[in-house]
């Protein structure tokens, strides 16, 4: 009889491990406790998968073999627990994808610059022709791609500390960690030290012939490495000195040391701002360690357009720059977007609130913004937090209104930031539609 293996949750991993499961001859199944997206019911149909949806048929779940498990389901979901308690194995969609690929994983996790650092990485492989595959936390699953038969010789994977989670044999050949903060804290018992645990995990089954690139002045991460017997090849790199780093940034210049030396003008990099040096450094060194050619890897890193919603520039109009960073739903991300700020800023801040303390970016507000415009659907918290600092402030309650705003306050040689700090639930689907409204209506503003 073959192995049975359940998987729990039918989104995009979950519906990428079944179609491989069954493609693998495994005996298939899939459980979810809400609604199946159309599009995923198609693809398990297609693969002959058996699924529930609204509900956990306990009879049909714990006579699994192994349990994949969608990084979206807490360890404390009592099916989870049932299963663990009967010594049930339960893996993620990456570790289970894993074993059946020889191809070389690049893999990027961190609290914030996932995103950002994984794209750039596919950008520059992809740009020098490498036969490269994108998946993880964006794109499509790792697992469907190869149940499609897809043969990439390298894959660039984002990974969340909820997939690092569930991963026991996976190995990384390139492991990327760009920083640890606190985040997700109320899926790790409250506690940071879980939450770095987990991070930290990307390490895991390294060998002498891997790399590990990371941040070097994260006091998280240098806390955390005494603890590790690591075998990988370190890779850190930083921005304040170049003592012992791979990369850095120093004097102008960006600089790779190995393999080879690889050195440009800072002023070629496409991307602006503090956090996106860190970004540029991680993935450069990334490149580099593969064997990119430096006027390709040159090319790459001057031509780079970034990601939708983060810092993206959206339009120059009569001398107003007009830039969306919706992604910024923490008051760290907006800090890094501030920093980057070169002319007078009009801040738009606001939407659902996670206990923000925004003490962090005060004396940055004080120093770059010519004035805040307050975009949620409850904006009291700001009121009471920065009408006092003296600097022109509006109250909006939707995307009209708040762009309007801004057209007032807006001088030309000024910039217009959306760098929220917070969610986007209160008046938007997700960050997206946030970005959206706001790209659509500043177009609006340019036609008139
Ligand atoms: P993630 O995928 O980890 O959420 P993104 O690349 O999507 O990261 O960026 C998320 C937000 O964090 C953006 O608003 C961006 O401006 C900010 N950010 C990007 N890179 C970094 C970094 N290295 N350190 C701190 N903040 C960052």
């Amino acid at each position: 009889m073959s192995k049975r293996i359940v998987i729990l949750g039918a989104a995009e991993s979950g519906v990428g491990a079944a179609a491989l499961a069954k493609v693998k001859g495994f005996d298939v199944f899939v459980s979810d406790m809400g609604k199946i997206k159309e599009s995923y019911k198609k693809v398990l149909d297609q693969y002959n998968v058996e699924w529930e949806e609204g509900q956990h048929t306990e009879a049909l779940i714990m006579n699994a073999d192994e349990v994949i498990k969608s990084p979206g389901i807490p360890e404390e979901a009592p099916m989870v627990v049932k299963l663990k308690e009967a010594g049930t194995p339960i893996i993620s969609e990456i570790e289970f994808a894993g074993r059946y690929t020889d191809a070389k994983m690049v893999c990027i996790t961190g609290s914030n610059g996932k995103t950002t650092t994984t794209t750039l990485i596919y950008h520059i492989l992809k740009t020098a022709g490498y036969n490269v595959g994108l998946a993880g936390n964006i794109g499509r699953s790792l697992a469907l791609q190869i149940a499609e038969g897809k043969t990439y010789d390298y894959y660039v994977i984002e990974l969340s500390s909820f997939q690092l989670d569930n991963m026991y044999q996976f190995r990384a050949n390139i492991a990327v960690l760009m920083n640890i903060t606190p985040d997700h804290l109320d899926r790790y018992g409250n506690c940071m030290q879980n939450y770095t645990d987990s991070k930290m995990r990307i390490l895991q089954n390294q060998t002498e012939e891997d790399a590990f690139i990371y941040w070097a002045e994260d006091p998280i991460i240098q806390q955390e490495l005494p603890k590790y017997d690591i075998k990988a090849k370190m890779c850190p790199f930083s921005i304040l000195h170049k003592d012992g780093m791979v990369g850095h940034i120093l004097d102008g210049r960006y600089t790779l040391e190995q393999p080879t030396v690889f050195s440009m003008a800072q002023d070629e990099l496409s991307l602006r701002g503090k956090h996106n040096m860190y970004n540029m450094l991680a993935a450069g060194i990334a490149a580099h360690m593969s064997g990119v050619a430096d006027e390709k890897l040159k090319e790459c890193l001057s031509n780079f357009e970034g990601v939708e919603h983060r810092l993206e520039k959206v339009a120059d109009i009569n001398g107003v720059q007009y830039i969306n960073d919706s992604k910024a739903t923490n008051v760290d991300a907006c800090w890094y977007a501030l920093d980057s700020m070169t002319t007078p800023t009009i801040l738009i801040i606001g939407g659902k609130d996670k206990g923000n303390d925004y003490n962090a970016i005060k004396d940055l507000v004080k120093e770059k913004c010519a004035g805040i415009v307050y975009l949620g659907a409850d904006n009291k918290k700001l009121h009471d937090f920065f009408d006092e600092m003296g600097i022109p402030t509006a109250d909006t309650h939707s995307m009209k209104d708040c762009v309007d705003a801004c057209n007032e306050m807006a001088k030309p040689g000024y910039t217009v930031l959306l760098s929220p700090c917070c969610a986007s639930f209160d008046l938007f689907k997700n960050m997206e539609d946030r970005g959206e409204q706001f790209r659509e209506r500043v177009m609006e503003t340019k036609e008139k």
